[in-house]
């Protein structure tokens, strides 16, 4: 693919915390706290919020009500399973919506085809044109995913595509279920599905079992995808779906490079994903990418003394970015850290040390981390006080 520095292509978003993510095994999200998500996920500007899954369950199909009753700047989407019941009950619960939207999905793969439902490939196609055509009754804004995408024949994945196409789908979604997926194998069938049908619209939903749902979503894009499944804190069934915070950070970051861009508050990352973290009970990994606690901590004392000089030295990002300030970058000091990071984190503290109470404090700090592993604030000042004191320093 060419890029276009000038103008870069915005992605739309097809946000799922609010599905995919409460598919995390624990958790669980009340009715009102699933709209306090939906009203952060549609503040930062994503366009689809996928809700629920109505047919589920009376709680599931109420909260996607409320959310549709009151979110008006994003698409309120739910899902349902290629029968008439489940898309019935999903357009019953998005219908009241500003901007209602439904995506039925059927598994296409011969192991799920098999195993899951029973049926042949025939059945199986006829299932997804009855169920596009069923939902077009409703509304234009139909969606529909092919389950389990990645491990399905080529030719029946272009079938299927062919069928529902011609029922008047809009945005078909391309499912990496269970993160097989390299991420050029990704990207290939994204570019072969787009070659054989030029208009279609696709949506790349790619999961993380390898790692590689971020990588594998960025070659959906750069190959025609025009749409990205994400899950804030990469919450989603199992190891997860893409995160959202990294596929818009990346799209931004290295936006002139991608030829692409977001359209979304990043600013607003932050605070989503304390929330999100908060009502799901499901805490981030320090070093997860992006709104992991440790994304702006450094503890080598090279680095440390690299970002005291000019932050771009070891971060690619600003913290202001993503919704942090200055402030909330840390200079952790530890075994490996240096003078720099130590008279920063004792400045911090109020303490002005002297070269040579800081090389005191220095080696009172070296000392006390071969016995425990953090120093803590009162260790910090034990060590600041000692060293200051003129009594200790021989
Ligand atoms: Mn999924």
């Amino acid at each position: 693919m060419t890029t276009d520095t000038s103008k870069p292509r915005i992605i739309k978003f097809y946000e799922t915390t609010l599905r995919d993510g409460e598919q995390t095994p624990g958790v669980n999200y009340f009715p009102e706290e699933k709209l306090a998500i939906a009203r952060a996920l549609a503040d930062m500007g994503f366009d689809t919020l996928d809700c629920g899954f109505p047919v589920s369950s009376p709680g599931e199909f109420e909260a996607v009500r409320l959310i549709a009753s009151k979110i008006e700047n994003a698409e309120v989407c739910a899902i349902g399973r290629a029968n008439k019941g489940d898309i019935d009950a999903a357009w019953e619960a998005v219908k009241i919506a500003a901007k209602p939207a439904i995506q039925p999905f059927v598994s296409v793969s011969p192991l799920h085809r098999k195993v899951k439902l029973g049926k042949t490939r025939e059945e199986v196609l006829e299932m997804a044109r009855v169920a596009v055509a069923h939902a077009r009754t409703y509304t234009e804004n139909v969606d529909f995913a092919l389950e389990d995408t990645t491990r399905t024949e080529h030719d029946f994945i272009l079938e299927v595509c062919a069928a529902i196409l011609k029922e008047g789908v809009r945005f078909v979604t391309l499912c990496d279920t269970v993160g097989y997926a390299l991420p050029w194998e990704f990207g290939k069938l994204v570019a072969d599905v787009k070659k054989e049908f030029p208009g279609i619209h696709i949506s790349a939903h790619c999961h993380d079992d390898l790692g590689f749902a971020v990588a594998n979503a960025l070659e959906g894009l750069r190959n025609g995808a025009e749409r990205v499944d994400t899950c804030i804190n990469g919450l989603g069934e199992r190891a997860g779906n893409a995160a959202t915070e990294e596929v818009v950070m990346a799209l931004r970051t290295r936006s002139a490079d991608l030829g692409m861009d977001v359209r979304v508050d990043t600013a607003k990352i932050i605070p989503t994903s304390h929330l999100v973290s908060k009502l799901s009970g499901m805490q981030v990994q320090w070093t997860k990418a992006i709104v992991g606690q440790n994304a702006f901590a450094h503890g080598g004392g090279i680095h440390q003394d690299g970002v005291l000089k000019d932050a771009r030295t070891y971060e690619i990002m600003t913290p202001e970015s993503i919704g942090l300030t200055s402030a909330d970058r840390r200079m952790y000091v530890g075994k490996l850290s240096g003078r720099a990071a130590l008279d920063a984190q004792m400045r911090e503290l109020g303490y002005q040390l002297e070269k040579e109470q800081l090389n005191h404090a220095f080696d009172m700090a070296k000392l006390l981390l071969g016995k425990k592993r953090v120093l803590e604030e009162m260790d910090l000042r034990y060590i600041a006080q000692t060293a200051m004191s003129p009594a200790i320093v021989e």
